[in-house]
């Protein structure tokens, strides 16, 4: 008998708990502030490079009040490796004059809050309300956008369509853990080209035969 879609995602969570039990957060931070930071600073750019640039940014600005008085040509020098540093050091500036200016310095905590500071889209939002609040939410990236497709469990049409297909599939309580999981899952298992489906802890079992 064919498994049902909602009974192959059960499986592959399992798969995914035993292979990544613990899931930390990739980009170093140390309150939501700076999460948010890291995590505009991620786009279109490695967790390893954001990781490296955070540490002299924070040093010099650690918070909305220090950012925001310092001059963007100073932000976008030190973020220069991650790429985009005109439109991210002109977007972390505004993003942290906005906080200081209409929310006493910290980060708004709601979607539509975070969804309107310039260079926050709704994958940004939903990392800092997942990661930094604790609110379920599913960030789909370009890894779990792919794996869902590949695993079947959406129909890769767009990003939009694959968050809302993951969030019926898994219990909502799990969302956080497991966009985390996906993503060391797919870090660690596929790479750009050359993935061999037969060793593949989940293509294997669960894969679409033409993905
Ligand atoms: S076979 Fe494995 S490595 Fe290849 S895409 Fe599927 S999950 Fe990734």
């Amino acid at each position: 008998m064919a498994i049902s879609r909602k009974e192959k995602a059960l499986a592959i969570a399992r798969i995914l708990d035993d292979l990544f039990p613990e899931v930390p957060v990739p980009l170093v931070h140390k309150d939501a502030y700076t999460l948010l930071v890291a995590v505009i600073l991620s786009a279109r750019c490695t967790d390893i490079k954001v990781n490296e640039v955070t540490p002299e940014l924070f040093h010099k600005a650690d918070n909305a009040k220090a950012m925001s008085k310092l001059d963007v040509d100073v932000i976008r020098e030190i973020i220069k490796p991650c790429g985009l540093s005109p439109a991210k050091s002109k977007n972390i500036k505004a993003m942290s004059k906005i906080l200081v200016d209409q929310y006493g310095g910290q980060v708004p905590s709601t979607f539509s809050e975070l969804e309107a500071l310039p260079g926050v889209g709704h994958k940004t939002a939903s990392v800092v309300m997942a990661q930094a609040f604790g609110v379920p939410a599913f960030p789909v990236d370009t890894h779990i956008h792919r794996l869902a497709y590949r695993w079947g469990l959406s129909d890769g049409s767009t990003v939009e369509k694959t968050e809302s297909d993951l969030k019926k599939l898994f219990p909502k309580e799990t969302w956080n853990k497991l966009h985390l999981q996906i993503i060391y899952f797919g870090r660690t298992y596929c790479p750009a080209r050359g993935h061999v489906r037969a060793k593949c802890p989940i293509c294997h079992l669960y894969g679409r035969r033409d993905a």
